[in-house]
C-alpha cells in the first residue's frame, strides 16, 4: 500500500512538471505573436523612486537633464527632482 502511494505521488509530480512545461512553451509562443499596439501602448516603465512598474500611458512623464523619466505619481517625480538637486 505504501508503494502505491509513492508511485501515485510521483505520477502527480510528473503530471505537474509536464503541464508546466507545456504552459511555458505556450506562453513563449504567445509572446512571439504581435499584439495590437502592445509594443507602443502598454509598455511597462519603472518608477526610479519606489521601483513600481506602471503602464507608460498612466505614468507621470518628466524630462530631467535631457532624459525622460516615468513616475507612478507626481509625488515621486518631485521626490526624484529633490534627490537630484540634493
Ligand atoms: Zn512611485
Amino acid at each position: 500500500m505504501y508503494r502505491f502511494f509513492l508511485i501515485l505521488a510521483l505520477l502527480i509530480i510528473l503530471y505537474y512538471l509536464i503541464r508546466r512545461a507545456i504552459r511555458k512553451t505556450g506562453q513563449e509562443g504567445a509572446l512571439e505573436k504581435p499584439k495590437d499596439g502592445g509594443a507602443l501602448g502598454n509598455h511597462m516603465v519603472q518608477d526610479p523612486v519606489c521601483r513600481v512598474f506602471i503602464p507608460r500611458d498612466h505614468a507621470v512623464k518628466e524630462s530631467i537633464g535631457g532624459q525622460t523619466y516615468f513616475f507612478c505619481s507626481r509625488g515621486c517625480a518631485t521626490a526624484f527632482e529633490k534627490q537630484l538637486s540634493a
